[in-house]
């Protein structure tokens, strides 16, 4: 038992568990230790916090009571009894009297550990004499570590009623008062008796669960595969590299040489002439030397015809050399020797940065998380890849006398939609399960701004970027704080730079990016303002999406958008280019958006309109819904965080669409 005390440690200070409280995700924490992450994480981050997430898994917990100060939330989360007396588990109901026994036996009803004692009475009383009590050493889940008490039967609105049944329309628990209360137009409600009784297949959850496990093992084992090939590909170029550089080494070592040897050639050479020219020189200034003293001695001791016929002599072999004096020397000749340096080597001293360069090209592959997608849908999950995606109308929403041009998602079932009504720009909020409009803020009465042209909302920051356009084709950008379901007011995002025709906004990465007419942009707010900032150049794009169309979306550090030219096309946020995919069934793609596992939703506006797909890889189309009425062309669609739910607005109107498998 010692050893299994031990497995249960904090995996917050990594000790064993003190005080120990369990989420409903069954992931357990020291009371202490989770006090802390919620003060961290909620506190004066809201001015209401209502729920915190798990540290773990991030499962959004909400307190059983959440008028409860914040400072004792951890307090009142659920007790973990199984770890809290792993050692030797105690009897609950003597513990709830302040004593202490052994207990030997578990009742799978109450959920409680009872001793011998305790057992015998909870057998006699009438209520529970049908309970399911087993021994407690068959209680498997102590080893577990997991007290199922967490995970609790009770409504969540109404904690005297147990859940019976399930909304598929509301995706919500219910019990009879809430069925009577807010189900009864319900179509698709199951009682839990009903939703056991329909098998998955002859797979029970963990089955799937498995096989989910085993296919993302293979995953990861391609993804390890790649960081191989990886590791290998660049090994295998920087060897190149190396062996690229030591050969043109090589061949400037062996022109050096040439070089160094056609010097020496010209060097002998002009030696040897000038060599000749000193020798001649030499010879002359002796032959001069002798004729002088000879002459000398003739003209003291000889007679005056022997000195004629001397000089004679004398003068005629000094002719002889000088005519070669003159052959030789006139045009005295000057050998300069220079070096002209070859110009490409010049050029790879001044002007070559660079060797080369690594070329990362990006193409999209086989997408092989299909098979995952399958099991995931076996359970009923939604994030549905291209295969698998339909849609279903829901509801319309409407907005009496608004022209609605543009939406985005601010989760929790929430949306914003902006819209001009009477010289007015306005932003509503609404949910679009009840389709109550639940704040309606004007944002400008400014005569310059005529419309909102797209919103975008910063999760994180809870920040509204919206993009109004002016008279002068001059978009502005306002930002806006959303606090609990209430639009502060707009302040104006102020920079370096003429904005031009803003096209779409989107966060990746905590930035803002500015998609214009010609390029796009990242703002950079100069701290601590908000606002005030200054715009950085990301990439010089023709970017030109169908006019008048919100056909642009940013996912995932991509860029999808809907082109003049009938495609949709993804670029990298580098501006390379992923996909351009055309086809015959889309004829006149307007405004889309991306779900979660990459399908892109695409309005074509051709007749009355359809909603259509095209897979993430950009390479096959398909209709998922033909609009059933005209309404006036659709201005903008977005989807909202889970990949639940499509609206798409235009005109007074919202639709909703539900994402469904087929
Ligand atoms: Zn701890
Ligand atoms: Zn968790
Ligand atoms: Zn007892
Ligand atoms: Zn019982
Ligand atoms: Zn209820
Ligand atoms: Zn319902």
């Amino acid at each position: 038992m010692a050893e299994s005390k031990l497995k249960f440690k904090c995996p917050i200070c990594l000790e064993v568990l003190k005080s120990p409280k369990i989420l409903p995700c069954l992931h357990s924490f020291c009371q202490q230790c989770i006090h802390e992450i919620i003060l961290a994480t909620v506190q004066n981050k809201e001015p209401k916090p209502t729920q915190f997430t798990c540290p773990i898994c991030h499962t959004v917990v909400k307190p059983r009571d959440p008028t409860v100060d914040i400072e004792k939330w951890a307090s009142i989360l659920q007790d973990n009894h199984v770890v809290g007396t792993a050692e030797r588990q105690e009897c609950h109901t003597c513990k709830h009297h302040s004593e202490t026994s052994v207990a030997n036996f578990w009742c799978k009803d109450c959920n409680e550990a009872f001793c011998e004692k305790c057992n015998a009475m909870h057998g006699w009383v009438k209520l529970t004499s049908s309970h399911n009590v087993i021994p407690i050493k068959d209680a498997k889940f102590f080893d577990s570590g997991f007290d199922l008490e967490v995970i609790s039967e009770k409504c969540s609105l109404h904690p005297s009623n147990i859940i019976e049944a399930f909304c598929t329309d509301h995706e919500e628990l219910c019990c009879v008062l809430c069925l009577t209360s807010s189900h009864r137009k319900c179509e698709s409600v199951k009682t839990l008796s009903e939703i056991t009784l329909t098998k998955r297949g002859n797979e029970t959850l963990e089955e799937v669960l498995q096989k989910m496990k085993q296919e993302t093992d293979i995953l990861l084992a391609l993804k390890e595969t790649k960081l191989i090939l990886l590791k290998d590909t660049t090994g295998i170029i920087e060897k190149d590299a190396v062996k690229f550089v030591q050969t043109i080494k090589c061949k400037i070592d062996d022109l050096l040489g040439n070089f160094i040897k056609q010097l020496q050639i010209i060097q002998d050479e002009q030696d040897l002439n000038i060599q000749a020219d000193v020798q001649f020189l030499n010879d002359f200034k002796r032959t001069l030397a002798h004729w002088i003293s000879a002459t000398e001695v003739i003209r003291k001791c000889g007679t005056e015809t022997q000195f004629f016929i001397h000089s004679k002599t004398m003068i005629g072999q000094i002719n002889e050399n000088i005519t070669q004096l003159g052959k030789r020397f006139i045009p005295d000749i000057d050998t300069r020797i220079s070096f002209n340096k070859h110009d490409v080597l010049t050029q790879v001293v001044t002007d070559i940065k660079a060797i080369g360069t690594a070329i990362v090209k990006t193409t999209t592959s086989e997408d092989r998380t299909k098979d995952l997608f399958n099991l995931s849908r076996k359970i009923g999950i939604k994030a549905v890849d291209f295969e698998g995606i339909a849609v279903k109308h829901l509801r319309n929403i409407f907005i009496q006398d608004a022209d609605i041009t543009c939406g985005v998602s601010i989760g929790d079932n929430y949306a914003i939609v902006g819209a001009a009504s009477k010289n007015e720009l306005i932003l509503y909020i609404l949910n679009i399960k009840t389709g109550h409009v639940v704040n309606t803020t004007v944002i400008s009465k400014d005569a310059m701004l005529i419309s909102l042209k797209c919103l975008c909302f910063d999760k994180k920051t809870k920040h509204l970027f919206v993009v109004a356009s002016s008279f002068f084709l001059q978009s502005r950008i306002l930002m806006v704080e959303v606090n609990n379901y209430v639009i502060e007011q707009p302040l104006i995002l102020s920079c370096n730079i003429q904005l031009g025709q803003v096209i779409k906004v989107g966060i990746w990465d905590d930035d803002l990016y500015v998609l214009s007419s010609e390029k796009i942009q990242k703002f950079k707010p100069s701290l601590p303002s908000k606002v005030k900032g200054y715009f950085t150049l990301c990439l010089e794009s023709n970017i030109n999406t169908t006019s008048g169309t919100n056909g642009v979306a940013l996912r995932e550090g991509t860029w999808l958008y809907t082109s003049g030219h009938k495609q949709v096309k993804c670029l990298t946020i580098q501006g390379n280019e992923l996909f351009s995919y055309q086809s015959f069934s889309l004829k006149s793609p307007g405004c889309l958006t991306v779900t979660p596992s990459g399908v892109v939703v695409v309005v074509d506006r051709v007749g009355k309109g359809s909603l259509n797909a095209v897979s993430s890889d950009g390479k096959k189309d398909k209709i998922l819904l033909q609009f059933d009425k005209t309404t006036r062309t659709p201005t903008d669609i977005w989807i909202d965080d889970r990949g639940e739910a499509i609206c798409v607005c235009g005109g007074q109107d919202i639709m909703v669409y539900r994402i469904e498998t087929e």
